[in-house]
C-alpha cells in the first residue's frame, strides 16, 4: 500500500488504500470466475442489471475483466416490472452504465409478457397470501430466461453478493428447504440442457466492498427503496448477520465456505431436479405448468392439454 489506508478490511486484518481495494476486488472476481470455470472464451453473457449498487458494480467489473478476451460478449438485460416510482429511475441508470462502458442493454416489461405490470397486478391481488416479492421473483426469474435466450446469450450474470447468499443459505435452512440448501452453487448447470447457465462473479464479496466498489468507482445507484419490499426473516437475518460479522469478522466467509462443503458432499448423492417444459410456454418446471404460467391463471385441461 502506497497511498493512506481508506478501508480496513477487519476480516483479513489489512489496510488498503483506494487503488489496492479496488484491484483486490477485481481480483476476487477474477479467481471466483476461474475456480468455477464460469466463462469460456465464446460465451455472450446476459448480465441483469436492475440499477441497483450489486448490478451496476457486476456490470463494471465484467466489462473491465472481459476486455482482456475480445471474443466474449457480454449485454446488459433488465425487467421493468412495473413499479411506479420506483422502478423508471432503474432503468434509466442500467441503461446510462450500459451506454457509458459500450455494452448492449435490452429490456422487457411485465406488461409486454405478463399483460399487466406488477402495480396492477397485485390490485387484484389485495388479502391474499402471498407476498409481492413471491409474485415478482418468479415473473423476474422467468423475464431474464426469455430476455437472455432473445438476445442469443449462453450465459446468464446475476449480482448476488456474499451477503444474499449467506442470508438464503440460513432462510432455506431455517425454513426446512434442504434441497434448496445442499444444491446451492456459484454455477447452476444442466446438462439436459433445460436451462442457460447462471453465474455468480460476485458471490464472494460482502455487501458493503460491493458499495464501496461502487463508490471509489464514481457509481451512482438508485436512491428509492421498492415500496413491495417485506421480506421480514430476510431482514432480520441481515441484521443478525451484520451483527455477528462486526463482532467476529470473516464469519460469513466461513459460513460461505460451509456451504461449498455441504454441497461437494452432497452433490454425488443428489439425483438431478426432475425437470420437464411447461405446457404453456415452454419454459423448464418442475410441474406441467411453470409457476409463472399459473400464476398469470394459465390453467391445463385434465387431459394434460391447454384449456
Ligand atoms: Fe420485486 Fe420484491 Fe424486489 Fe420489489 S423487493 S423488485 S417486489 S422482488
Amino acid at each position: 500500500m502506497r497511498n493512506p489506508a481508506f478501508y480496513r478490511r477487519e476480516y483479513e486484518g489489512i489496510n488498503l488504500c483506494k487503488g489496492c481495494f479496488r484491484s483486490s476486488i477485481e481480483r476476487k472476481v477474477r479467481r471466483t470466475i476461474n475456480e468455477w470455470k464460469m466463462l469460456e472464451p465464446q460465451d455472450h453473457i446476459a448480465i441483469a442489471v436492475s440499477g441497483g449498487k450489486d448490478s451496476v458494480t457486476l456490470l463494471t467489473i465484467l466489462s473491465k475483466l472481459s476486455s482482456r478476451f475480445p471474443s466474449t460478449r457480454l449485454t446488459a438485460v433488465t425487467v421493468d416490472e412495473g413499479i411506479s416510482g420506483y422502478r423508471e429511475e432503474a432503468v434509466a441508470l442500467a441503461s446510462m452504465y450500459a451506454r457509458s462502458l459500450g455494452v448492449q442493454h435490452q429490456t422487457i416489461t411485465f406488461e409486454e409478457l405478463y399483460g399487466q405490470s406488477l402495480d396492477d397486478f397485485l390490485r387484484t391481488k389485495q388479502g391474499e397470501r402471498l407476498t409481492a416479492c413471491s409474485y415478482c421473483g418468479v415473473w423476474r426469474r422467468k423475464a431474464i430466461n426469455l430476455l437472455a435466450k432473445k438476445v442469443g446469450a449462453t450465459k446468464i450474470a446475476t449480482a448476488h453478493n456474499l451477503d444474499d447468499i449467506v442470508q438464503t443459505f440460513l432462510l432455506n435452512l431455517l425454513e426446512g428447504d434442504t434441497e434448496r440448501f445442499v444444491r446451492f452453487s456459484p454455477v447452476l448447470r444442466d446438462p439436459r440442457g433445460f436451462f442457460m447457465p447462471r453465474i455468480k462473479p460476485l458471490c464472494q464479496i460482502p455487501e458493503r466492498e460491493v458499495a464501496l466498489y461502487g463508490f471509489t468507482n464514481g457509481l451512482e445507484f438508485q436512491s428509492a427503496s421498492c415500496p413491495y419490499m417485506t421480506e421480514a426473516l430476510r431482514n432480520e437475518l441481515r441484521s443478525i448477520v451484520n451483527r455477528l460479522e462486526t463482532a467476529h469478522p470473516g464469519i460469513m466467509n466461513s459460513a460461505y465456505r460451509s456451504m461449498i462443503r455441504l454441497r461437494n458432499l452432497a452433490e454425488p448423492t443428489l439425483p438431478p431436479q426432475p425437470l420437464q417444459q411447461c405446457q404453456a410456454c415452454g419454459e423448464p418446471s418442475t410441474l406441467s405448468l411453470c409457476e409463472a404460467c399459473k400464476m398469470v391463471g394459465v390453467t391445463v385441461s385434465p387431459t394434460g392439454g391447454l384449456p
